[in-house]
């Protein structure tokens, strides 16, 4: 998902809106925006659907007055999947001392347990969300301010957030304290805003000023930020998969651009997974920064193998597999004229279920293509994710069950190399490689080993 969040600049929504718009990459379900302004007190709007389909349009914007907005992109992950607005974020609660809204993004991993444990006690939950549970431990709180009563509620919350929340008068950014999830902070003349990347500071010509540290609290009121670190510190684990696919490729992550990374990332998979060929191809648009990387350290030419449709969106984050299974025809198309009769190198991100890879490599085949190379800019995953990246279950994943030359023949191409996990983490600036005592990053996905037990997961089976 992606969060969003503005205080000090008039009409706040709409700065709310165009940022959520250059978030749109993390979330497309539907997005929600709550604003306040001290005349009309709360207002709130949420939709199914594109940001730009929405929250453009005069007759909702008018409805969202005020300095002080935030808002959310969706992508299921927790909760229901495909068409529930009650699960639309941001939440909202009223309490004694006024309202408060939160927007999350990550996955709660002891949701479950929380939720009964709430329920319980007689809080009624109205979404099937995992973040809602923030706002009932939020309202149970006996701290008396909003502020405290989120840190109070966040300290009994395990997994991965990145929260920007709201109250009447103060703008807030919290980040878990492994950082799994972004979040930065960007000044636009004497307003300041939150965000889940950089890339949509940029829209609204705001400057990043820094990135909210791991375990991190700021409460932004009157002009001024204040932070704090209410956590038990942990070790840094962000979200390694944010610099091979997740973030767009215009945001700075860690001071480094994303594009550089994945470029980077292709020269060490070009470097450690050399072949001939006469074509390196980007399966667009994730694979693009990754094949131009191998095409430069390779010396192959890059091409333009497959024509990507505009008017579609990321496959992978459309919820349901028959959608999905369609998606990559609807989006994909190979560039025939170019492919006949030659060997081409196609540099993708990731294979999870492997269904893209198998359908690019029918397209091309049928089109005539003499050998087909896959090159992929991220290990096996062979995990899912439980912190906010909707991988679905363990036997879903080809590299669950299958070891790489397995899944070369499974899926009928001349060749399938990943690049290995050491290579992916000097791609991304560590000279040495993965530590192996205490990962720099997590990277549970690729390598089975979780930072955060994911306690509900394993309370209903799921095996470490
Ligand atoms: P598959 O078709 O193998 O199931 O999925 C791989 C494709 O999904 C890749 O092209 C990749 O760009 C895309 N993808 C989109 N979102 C995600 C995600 O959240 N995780 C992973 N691993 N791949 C994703
Ligand atoms: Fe990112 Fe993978 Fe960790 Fe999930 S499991 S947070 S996708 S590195
Ligand atoms: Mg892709």
């Amino acid at each position: 998902c992606g969060v969003f969040g503005v205080i000090g600049l008039a009409e706040a929504a709409n700065f709310v809106a165009l940022g959520l718009h250059a978030l749109q990459h993390r979330g497309q379900e539907a997005g929600g925006i709550v604003c306040h302004d001290p005349e009309h007190g709360f207002n709130s709007a949420r939709r199914f659907g594109y940001v730009r389909d929405n929250f453009t349009k005069t007759s909702v914007m008018e409805t969202l007055p005020g300095p002080l907005a935030i808002g959310h992109v969706r992508y299921s992950t927790a909760g229901s999947k495909g068409a529930v607005i009650r699960d639309v974020q941001p939440f909202f609660g009223e309490f004694s001392m006024g309202g408060a809204a939160i927007a999350h993004n990550g996955n709660i991993t002891n949701a479950d347990a929380l939720r009964k444990e709430l329920i319980e006690r007689g809080s009624i939950f109205q979404s099937s969300s995992d973040s809602e549970c923030i706002i009932h431990l939020m309202a149970r709180s006996l701290q008396r301010n909003i502020p405290e009563r989120m840190e109070d509620a966040l300290r009994r919350v395990e997994g991965a957030f990145s929260v920007v929340a709201m109250t009447r008068t103060k703008l807030m950014g919290v980040r878990d304290p492994h950082g799994v999830r972004p979040l930065v902070l960007g000044r636009l003349g004497d307003g300041w805003v939150l965000s889940s990347e950089s890339c949509a500071l940029d829209i609204i010509g705001a400057e990043l000023v820094r990135e909210i540290e791991p375990g991190e609290m700021v409460v932004i009121s009157d002009g001024k930020v204040e932070s704090s670190f209410p956590f038990r510190p942990r070790p840094s684990k962000f979200c390694i998969f944010e610099h091979v696919y997740f973030s767009r490729p215009d945001s700075i992550i860690g001071g480094k651009s994303v594009y550089e990374t994945r470029r980077q990332i292709g020269v060490e998979l070009a470097r450690e997974n050399p072949v001939d060929a006469d074509m390196v191809c980007p399966v667009p648009d994730s694979g693009t920064p990754a094949a131009i990387g191998y095409s430069q350290e390779s010396g192959i030419p890059y091409a333009m193998g497959i024509i990507r449709n505009q008017y579609m969106g990321r496959t992978f984050i459309e919820p349901t597999e028959q959608i999905r299974d369609m998606g990559v025809r609807l989006k994909l198309n190979v560039n025939r004229a170019l492919i006949k009769g030659k060997r081409v190198i196609l540099v993708d991100d990731s294979v999870v279920r492997g269904t893209t890879t198998r359908k690019i490599k029918d397209m091309f085949l049928d089109a005539g293509a003499a050998e087909v190379h896959f090159r992929i800019a991220s290990p096996p995953t062979a995990w899912p994710c439980f912190y906010g990246v909707d991988t679905p279950e363990r036997e879903k994943l080809l590299a669950a069950t299958m070891s790489e030359d397995e899944m070369c023949e499974h899926l009928k191409v001349d060749s399938l190399k990943f690049i290995s996990l050491d290579g992916l983490y000097r791609a991304v600036g560590e000279a040495t490689g993965r530590k192996k005592d205490c990962p720099q990053y997590c990277d549970a996905c690729f390598s089975g080993e979780y930072p955060v037990t994911p306690s509900d997961q394993v309370e209903k089976g799921f095996e470490l």
